[in-house]
C-alpha cells in the first residue's frame, strides 16, 4: 500500500514515521528546497499541554473588538482580512461559548499529554538532537487578580489531568532566578512540570534523516499541484506536472491544505494566524531562563534552545500577508527587555533572527485528523499555535485511523465532519 504524504513540517513528518512504521510504502513531497521552512521553522519551542486552550476563549469577541487595528497589540484583526473569512469568524465566536469551549479545550488536552507522552515513548529514545528540555514551563503574573484568575484555570486543567504547582514570589525566583531582575513586580507563576520544549526545525531535520533511512522517499522542491480522483477514490498526486499514483494520502500542507481540498469539494475550515519569533544568542548572558517563561499578559514567551533564546508570539489576522512588521517585532524585543532588562531593543541587532509564520487555525482551535468525504484522502493539520504539541500524536493517531489500528484516543473527536 503506498501513502503519499503532502507537506514536510511537524505534521507530514510525525505521519510519514508512524505510517511507515506500520508497514506502509511512504513518499513525501515538499515544496520548498529543504523540509520544516513553512510554520515549523521558527515557532515558540514549546511542547505544552498547559496550553491546550483554544484562543477563542468566552469572552475574545470583546477582547478583540478592543484591539481592532491596534498595531501593538497582542491579538491584532487587519480590517482588510476580515471580508475574505467571514464564515471563519462567524464560526470562531460561536466557538467561544463557555460549552464549546470546555468541550474544545478537553479535546486538545487528551490530545497534548498523549503526544508528550508518544514524543517521550517513541521520539526521544532515537536520540534527535534538538536541544529538548524536559524541565516544564513557568506562567508568570504581576498582578494579582491575573494570577487569581489563572490559578483557577489551572486547577480546572488538573482535572483533565494536567499537573500544575503555584508559585508566590519568593518560589518563583527561586526555581527561575534568571527573574530576579524583571521588571515590575512580579507576584508569582504557575509551573507545569510536565511540559516540553525543543527546536522544531532541528527535530524534523533529524527525524527527516531518520524517516530517509528507514525507507521513506522525501522529495523535497515537490510542489503538490492537485490531488488527484480516480473511480471515485483518492488515485495519486500532480506533482511538478507529472502524475504520481498512490492509494492513501495525508494532507499535511499546514495552511496549504485548504487550497488543495477545496477543488474536491472539501472545506477545510483553516485560517493563517501570523506570529512572530526573533532568536538571540544567549551564549554570555550571565542570567538566562532554564525552561520556557510565558508572559500571558503579552501572549509572548521566551524558551531556551541550547545557548540561543527564542523569543515568540502576537497573533494577526492578516491573511497571507508577507511583510516583516517592525511594530510586531519590537513587542518581542519589548517582551525580552522586561525579563532581561539588559537587553534594550535586542531585535534591532545584527545577529538577531527575525520570523514570521502562519499558524493554521481552525475555527474551533482544535486540529483535524481523519477522513474526508473522498475515500483515501485524510487529513493532518489545523493545529493553529499547538503544532508543535500535538505533532507527535497526531502522527500516531493518523497512521492508527489509517491502519484500522485500536487507539488510546477517541478517532472521532477530530474528524473534519464535526464542521
Ligand atoms: C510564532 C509562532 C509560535 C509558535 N509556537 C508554538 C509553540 O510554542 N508550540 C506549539 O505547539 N506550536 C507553536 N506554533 C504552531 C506550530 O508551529 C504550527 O502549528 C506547526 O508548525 C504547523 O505544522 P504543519 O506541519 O501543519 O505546517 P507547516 O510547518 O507549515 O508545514 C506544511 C508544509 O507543507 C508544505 N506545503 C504547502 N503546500 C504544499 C504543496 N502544495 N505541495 C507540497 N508541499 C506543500 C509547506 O512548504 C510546509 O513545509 C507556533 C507558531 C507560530 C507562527
Amino acid at each position: 500500500m503506498h501513502c503519499q504524504i503532502v507537506g514536510g513540517g511537524l505534521l507530514g513528518l510525525t505521519s510519514a514515521w508512524f505510517l511507515r512504521k506500520l508497514g506502509y510504502e511512504v513518499s513525501l513531497y515538499e515544496k520548498d528546497e529543504e523540509v520544516s521552512l513553512g510554520t515549523s521553522f521558527a515557532n515558540g519551542g514549546m511542547l505544552h499541554a498547559s496550553e491546550a486552550n483554544p484562543w477563542n476563549h468566552p469572552g475574545i469577541f470583546w477582547q478583540a473588538l478592543k484591539m481592532l487595528g491596534k498595531e501593538d497589540s497582542a491579538l491584532l484583526i487587519r480590517p482588510y482580512a476580515v471580508a475574505g473569512m467571514l464564515p471563519w469568524i462567524f464560526s470562531f465566536f460561536i466557538n467561544s461559548s463557555v460549552s464549546r469551549f470546555k468541550k474544545n479545550l478537553e479535546k486538545n488536552a487528551r490530545l497534548a499529554q498523549f503526544s508528550i507522552k508518544v514524543l517521550k515513548d517513541e521520539f526521544l529514545p532515537l536520540g534527535l538532537d534538538f536541544d529538548c528540555r524536559q524541565v516544564g514551563t513557568l506562567k508568570i503574573y504581576s498582578n494579582s487578580s491575573a494570577l487569581a484568575i489563572a490559578c483557577s484555570l489551572a486547577d480546572e486543567a488538573s482535572a483533565m489531568g494536567i499537573r500544575h504547582t503555584t508559585l508566590n514570589r519568593s518560589e518563583l525566583l527561586e526555581l527561575e532566578p534568571c527573574l530576579e531582575d524583571a521588571k515590575g513586580e512580579l507576584v508569582g507563576g504557575i509551573h507545569y512540570p510536565d511540559d516540553i520544549s525543543g527546536d522544531a526545525y532541528s527535530f524534523c531535520k533529524a527525524l527527516s534523516r531518520v524517516c530517509v533511512e528507514s525507507g521513506i522517499d522525501i522529495r523535497l522542491n515537490s510542489p503538490v499541484d492537485e490531488i488527484l480522483v480516480r473511480d471515485g477514490k483518492f488515485g495519486g498526486l500532480r506533482v511538478n506536472n507529472e502524475t504520481v499514483s498512490g492509494d492513501v494520502c495525508v494532507l499535511a500542507a499546514g495552511c496549504g491544505s485548504k487550497a488543495l481540498a477545496k477543488p474536491l469539494g472539501i472545506k477545510v475550515p483553516l485560517e493563517p494566524v501570523k506570529g512572530y519569533s526573533i532568536t538571540v544568542d544567549a551564549k554570555e548572558w550571565r542570567l538566562k531562563p532554564r525552561m520556557p517563561i510565558i508572559d500571558e499578559s503579552r501572549h509572548a514567551a521566551v524558551c531556551p534552545l541550547g545557548s540561543r533564546l527564542r523569543i515568540a508570539g502576537t497573533a494577526e489576522f492578516a491573511g497571507f500577508n508577507a511583510d516583516m512588521v517592525t511594530a510586531r517585532i519590537d513587542n518581542l524585543s519589548d517582551v525580552c527587555e522586561a525579563l532581561f532588562p539588559f537587553t534594550k531593543n535586542i531585535a534591532r541587532d545584527s545577529d538577531v533572527s527575525p520570523w514570521f509564520g502562519y499558524r493554521p487555525m481552525t475555527s474551533d482551535g482544535v486540529g483535524i485528523i481523519g477522513g474526508t468525504d473522498l475515500q483515501g484522502l485524510f487529513l493532518n493539520t489545523g493545529h493553529g499555535h499547538l503544532g508543535w504539541t500535538m505533532a507527535p500524536g497526531s502522527g500516531k493517531l493518523i497512521a492508527d485511523i489509517i491502519s484500522d489500528n485500536p487507539t488510546v484516543i477517541s478517532k472521532t473527536d477530530y474528524l473534519l465532519s464535526r464542521f
